[in-house]
């Protein structure tokens, strides 16, 4: 059984360390990406099992890379979870139109995040495969 392959699309330093201790212990492969750009680029090169999306980013934001993942037929299908500081209803609405599948609220709950994340790896991968 391989890896899952895991994007933590993050800018902020301290947020991507603790997102990489915390999952460091679980067998997943983890890479990081630091602005939206080189998230689209590392997802469309290693084709992630889930991506973690930080929502402000430099050159392109969550939202936008999102979008252009969902537009090409190789990325359509990955998983995608906002991690998001907004957690006012119309920001829900507009990550679920964006095309996001979910999304946990910073700052992340470390001792429930795993299993958080779980459920988009098994559930939503599923889904979206049959
Ligand atoms: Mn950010």
């Amino acid at each position: 059984m391989t890896a899952k392959t895991i994007l933590i699309v993050e800018d902020n330093l301290v947020n991507r360390k603790l997102l990489l201790t915390i999952l460091r212990p679980f067998a997943y492969r983890l890479l990081t990406a630091v602005d939206g750009e080189e998230a689209v680029a590392i997802a469309s090169q290693e084709l992630p099992d889930l991506i973690l999306m930080d929502l402000q980013l430099p050159k392109m934001n969550g939202y936008e890379a999102t979008q252009v993942l969902r537009a090409s037929v190789d990325t359509q299908h990955i998983p995608i979870v906002a991690l998001t500081a907004h957690a006012m209803p119309e920001e829900r609405q507009n990550a679920q139109q964006v095309g996001f599948d979910g999304y946990i609220t910073k700052p992340i709950d470390t001792r429930a995040f795993h299993s958080q994340i779980e459920l988009f790896l098994n559930d939503h991968g599923k889904s979206r495969n049959d």
